[in-house]
């Protein structure tokens, strides 16, 4: 036997007697297939080591989901509600009648507000301003701005190897979407502002989002209703000057984040800096990305869009995909 054999069937001894070890280990998962890759996210934000656990799936099912935990809060927020007509505050999304749609809270849209029968602005020009956290908004109106809650741990749970569902998860109002790199909550649309109690007959209670597309939730932590990496180009093609995001560093190649489904999420353009052109329903195509060279789906943000986050989900997320204490 030569040398070079016998150190082959060496080797092959070695490699069978550690595969034997790693046998003897429950479930032990085949990492090689798992897309989910924590060094991709924010190390500083995280509270406890990523685990991998085996979770309840919407479907039914149960797989291989790693659990992520971080702290609440992590970037700095705001602003929200302008105190008086004369101020500027963040933005907002309005559904009613005048003036509709995605805007700075300015006058502009108190004046709308009002013309619709919203009684959100005193005879002083302050703006009526409540904490959803802390009960129902007072009726006639209001900006809602709820106060954050420094204590909160946030879980996310991300399959490892994405499995695509039978049909698309739409995404609903306030529906989780995924975890940003930040380890900040994705969200689907924020509430309504005419059906979200608050004026006569319910509605009238508008929520403030920050310039970079988030807020607080009434429970305390925030989230981003947005892909915050491209927010400016998401206000400027919405006309929008008055404000911009500083808080998120904004890139049109930067990773998102990754979806409740697993699949990453980009901002608006691939790795070599054009926009793709083959989006899907669920601004998802499959090509290479920096992280994964080798190609896989993903989803990006639009930069025009307001929301401008994926507005659903290809694949089977777990069905406690987002929770928090
Ligand atoms: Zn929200
Ligand atoms: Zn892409």
């Amino acid at each position: 036997m030569s040398y070079k054999i016998l150190l082959l069937f060496c080797l092959s001894l070695l490699v069978s007697f550690v595969s034997c070890n790693k046998d003897d280990e429950e479930d032990d998962p085949n990492t090689s297939t798992h897309v989910f890759d924590q060094t991709l996210l924010n190390s500083n934000n995280l509270i406890s080591s990523v685990t991998l656990i085996e979770a309840a799936m919407s479907d039914g099912s149960t797989a291989d989901c790693y659990q992520v935990v971080f702290k609440c809060n992590p970037v700095g927020d705001g602003p929200y509600c302008p105190e008086t007509i004369n101020d500027i505050g963040g933005v907002g999304i309005y559904d009613g009648n005048t003036n509709p749609g995605f805007q700075v809270m300015k006058a502009a849209l108190w004046d709308a507000m009002e013309a619709d029968g919203y009684d959100i602005v005193d005879e002083n020009g302050n703006i009526s301003i409540a904490d959803p956290g802390s009960g129902a908004p007072p009726s006639g109106g209001a900006c809602l701005e709820a106060a954050p809650d420094a204590n909160l741990e946030l879980t996310f749970l991300i399959p490892a190897a994405p499995k695509n569902a039978s049909s698309n998860d739409e995404i609903e109002i306030v529906e989780n979407v995924g975890v940003s790199v930040d380890g900040i909550p994705l969200t689907g649309h924020p509430p309504s502002a005419t059906q979200t109690n608050g004026g006569p007959g319910g509605g009238g209670a508008i929520p403030s989002i920050d310039p970079c597309g988030g807020h607080i939730d009434p429970f305390g932590y925030y989230h981003l209703h947005f892909g915050a990496e491209a927010m400016n180009e998401v206000l400027e093609a919405n006309s929008i000057t008055d404000v911009s995001c500083s808080n998120f560093t904004q890139s049109q190649t930067a990773f998102v984040g990754y979806a409740k489904d697993g699949y990453p999420i980009y901002s608006s353009h691939d790795s070599d800096v054009t926009e793709p052109t083959d989006l899907d329903e669920c601004y998802g195509h499959t090509s290479a990305t920096t992280d994964y060279p080798d190609g896989i789906y993903h989803y990006h943000i639009s930069n025009s869009e307001a929301p401008n986050l994926p507005p659903c989900l290809k694949g089977i997320s777990a069905q406690d995909a987002f929770t928090y204490e």
